[in-house]
């Protein structure tokens, strides 16, 4: 079922700029959905508009059920803006903390994550013990620690190598099966695209707009 339709969705900003033009798409839950096209297409303005960090300037966002709220939400961004005199544990602990949940009661869930990505000897390590990669992961965890319903993820291992890449994408994927969140994933990586998604929107620009939409014939089970 549509979690969210997009319809002839336009964001044009005070310097003139048009960055979207009739956009209309559809968000499953349970998809994950990359939105891929080459830079200044559009695709962090379509994922701003998702969060709620903007609005649009034509068209709507019809949200099923009349929205989410900020805590059904998560965020990776391509910096992962960690505390950096927090450990690991911490740094995921952070939004549960906001939400008044204690560290001992979150402690469970986050060394589970923390294990799911492969940060389990790690908890106490702080962000300037860890490579990129690893950050990565913590921002990963700490947006997954709510358990929220759309996963928002822009352009989150472009400043990675391929190798620490790839590895993220087969761990995003094993989350992705296992958890059924929705994912909305931009990136201008078709490799990227291909590997992870169960949908592909294809922007192109000037000014942003929808080229094509296909589904992914995945080569393994997603029942
Ligand atoms: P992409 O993520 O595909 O690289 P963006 O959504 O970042 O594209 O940008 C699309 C276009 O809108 C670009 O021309 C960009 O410069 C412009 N743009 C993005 N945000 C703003 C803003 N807040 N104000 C003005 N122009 C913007
Ligand atoms: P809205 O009009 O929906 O409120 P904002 O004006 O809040 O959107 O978007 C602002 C964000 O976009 C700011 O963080 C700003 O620094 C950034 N921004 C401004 N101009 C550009 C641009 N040309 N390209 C990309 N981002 C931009």
């Amino acid at each position: 079922p549509a979690l969210l339709t997009l319809r002839g969705v336009g964001k044009a900003f005070s310097n003139g700029v048009t960055a979207l033009n009739g956009v209309d798409m559809t968000l499953a839950e349970g998809d994950f959905l990359s939105l891929l096209g080459p830079s200044g297409c559009g695709k962090s303005t379509a994922l701003r508009l998702i969060a709620g960090l903007s609005s649009p300037t034509s068209g709507l966002l019809d949200w099923r059920g009349g929205g989410l709220d900020r805590s059904q939400v998560g965020f990776v961004f391509q910096e992962p803006t960690l505390l950096p005199w927090a450990n690991v544990f911490d740094n995921v602990w952070l939004p549960l903390r906001l939400k008044g949940v204690s560290r001992a009661k979150a402690a469970p869930a986050i060394m589970e994550l923390l294990e799911r990505v492969h940060l389990a000897g790690f908890a106490t390590a702080v962000p300037r013990e860890l490579s990129g990669g690893m950050k990565m992961r913590v921002s990963i965890a700490r947006a997954l620690v709510t358990k929220p319903r759309v996963l928002l993820m822009d352009e989150p291992f472009a400043a990675l190598d391929e190798i620490t890449r790839f590895k993220l994408n087969n761990d995003l994927l094993e989350l992705w099966q296992d958890q059924r969140f929705t994912v909305v994933f931009v990136t201008h990586s078709v490799f990227e695209s291909v590997f992870l998604s169960s949908r592909i929107v294809v922007m192109a620009a000037r000014p942003g707009r929808v080229f094509e939409e296909m589904t992914v014939d995945a080569p393994y089970p997603r029942d």
